[in-house]
């Protein structure tokens, strides 16, 4: 059984006295919850120790959102696996679109980061997912496929179980537009069967394959009741806690 993984991406939101405060709200109201998925929050790196601070102790788990392949050196602007590890964070988002689109990451460096982030013993979240144009050109799924192999090329099948990939159709970010159970089933058993080819079915049962996308209370049920949907990666809805704080209860 793969346990779910509820994971919000604040993007570039919440500087340290508002990711303070949310924190504490995040970890307040999850006192009383008594829960059996995983609960992890990616704030921008200036307030990930505040986070980590307030999460001490509380079983919630902290990520960032991005990270550069060296180790240190001369990459101004940059943060290493290293940095990130020291922090005691435990994931690391990578190739998220946003990433792809305005900072032109490729499928071949997002790759690269996901190797890094796993062999420095963090754990990659992986995002995936197309256009709105390429879906209606029907090309969708060679643009997930393309995505997900050249990852699945630099890791290898010992990573499944620590390897989690997110659909995120890109249509569907930051838009109010979701994708629908069916549309989401489909590409999370299309991946998972992507990761059957290439490292075997039973790793491919250990990777857990998360949507993202305008997940919300309203439509969170009838996405994580799909069964090749273990979890989410959750942008709006995850700055404010009542939002996010009902999604985890949705997903016991
Ligand atoms: P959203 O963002 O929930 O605001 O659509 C999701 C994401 O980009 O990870």
């Amino acid at each position: 059984m793969r346990q779910f993984l509820i994971a919000g991406n604040w993007k570039m939101n919440a500087g340290p006295k508002e990711a303070k405060a949310l924190a504490d709200q995040i970890a307040e109201s999850w006192e009383d919850k008594d829960t059996n998925s995983e609960i992890l929050i990616c704030p921008p790196f200036v307030s990930i120790p505040f986070v980590v601070k307030r999460f001490r102790d509380t079983g919630l788990k902290t990520g960032a959102q991005n990270v550069h392949t060296e180790n240190n050196g001369a990459y101004t602007g940059e943060i290493s696996t290293e940095m990130i590890h020291e922090l005691s964070c435990e994931y690391v988002i990578a190739g998220h679109s946003e990433r792809r689109a305005y900072f032109f990451e490729t499928d071949e460096l997002v790759a690269e980061k996901a190797k890094k982030i796993s062999d420095s013993g963090l754990k990659p979240i992986v995002c995936v997912g197309e256009k709105l144009d390429e879906r209606k050109n029907d090309i969708y799924r060679d643009v997930v496929k393309n995505q997900t192999e050249a990852v699945l090329e630099l890791l290898d099948s010992s990573d499944a179980s620590q390897l989690v990939i997110a659909y995120e159709p890109v249509w569907a970010i930051g838009t109010g537009e979701t994708a629908t159970p069916e549309q989401a089933q489909e590409m999370h058993a299309f991946i998972r069967n992507l990761i059957a080819d290439e490292w075997g079915q039973e790793a491919s049962e250990s990777v857990r394959i998360l949507y993202g996308g305008s997940m919300k209370p309203g439509n969170a049920e009838e996405l994580l009741s799909q069964p090749d949907v273990d979890g989410g990666l959750i942008g709006g809805a995850s700055l404010k806690e009542e939002s996010f704080s009902e999604i985890i209860s949705i997903a016991e």
